[in-house]
């Protein structure tokens, strides 16, 4: 299992301009982790409120910030399609414009708890999105490799609306804080089912802790850009379709039972902030 107890130790020897490689591959998947654990918050937020354990936070690459966030808000809207990347990409617009958009967004990668559907993930492709990383499959809609591989297909790269069809493709990664992601789907249907017949506590007792499907990792990426993300150290993981991500070797318990009720304050406040330091920029280059 790949541990990162000691993240600052790492990062802090890469003060030397030159980061191995395995150091840089361990500085990603922290990073991964730490961008990922902001979007499961707010998915838990999500299930609190009565919609469905699904988020996403958007992070400008370059200056490693949170641009925009968002949350599943299908049952409050009563829209089918107010998906969590909708959210996010609504306030990416608010804050670049309309014009600026697909420049902006190649240096985008967005975090998202459940794979994007085959909407959302065409929607990311014509906006020209660098990345996406994700974390459990999204079984029934999947559009990045789970039903179809819309971040991959040829035919959406040659629509006239999108930019040259090489940039538009963009990789998705699994497998980032897969279990907690597939756990808190788990609690929201146990949730969902508690005016059937059955108890809720009962229900809950039924609740699955333990088994969890395979991460049949080559459905979404194949070995080389593994190696590319992860390094070539944990390429077992690949070939044994297994977590790698488990930096607690178990799943983070306290992670999805805290209801995070500060966490949208929290995020508003880091977009704000990067919101602030765009402004400023944009005021010195038009002096
Ligand atoms: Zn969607």
């Amino acid at each position: 299992m790949m541990t990162l107890d000691t993240p600052s130790s790492s990062s802090s020897s890469s003060s030397s301009l030159l980061i191995s490689r395995k150091d840089a591959h361990i500085v990603m998947g922290y990073l991964h982790y730490e961008r990922m654990k902001l979007a499961i918050k707010l998915a838990r937020y999500a299930l609190d409120h009565n919609e469905t354990p699904v988020a996403c936070i958007f992070i400008h690459e370059p200056t490693n910030s949170v641009i925009a966030y968002g949350l599943n808000a299908t049952n409050h809207s009563l829209t089918g399609v107010a998906h969590a990347e909708f959210m996010g990409i609504e306030q990416i617009k608010n804050l670049v414009g309309p014009h600026h958009l697909m420049d902006f967004f190649k240096d985008v990668v967005l975090y998202v708890t459940v794979e994007p559907c085959i909407m959302c993930a065409s929607a990311l492709k014509q906006l020209n999105i660098k990345k996406v990383v994700f974390g459990c499959a999204n079984e029934r809609f999947g559009g990045n490799g789970t039903v179809l591989h819309i971040n991959k297909d040829k035919a959406l790269l040659n629509a006239p609306s999108l930019p040259k069809a090489e940039s538009a493709s963009y990789e998705a990664i699994p497998g980032i804080l897969r279990k907690e992601a597939i756990m808190l789907l788990r609690y929201f249907y146990v949730r969902e089912n508690k005016s059937a017949v059955t108890p809720r506590n009962k229900a809950e007792r039924n609740l699955d802790k333990e088994t969890f499907p395979d991460l049949i990792w080559s459905t979404y990426i194949d070995r080389e850009t593994f190696i590319q993300e992860f390094g070539s150290a944990q390429s077992i993981h690949y070939e044994n379709n297994s977590d790698l991500m488990s930096f607690n070797d178990d799943i983070d318990w306290s992670l999805i039972e805290t209801p995070w009720d500060d966490i949208v304050e929290d995020l508003n406040e880091k977009c704000q902030s990067f919101n602030m330091i765009q402004r400023k920029k944009s005021k010195l280059e038009t002096v």
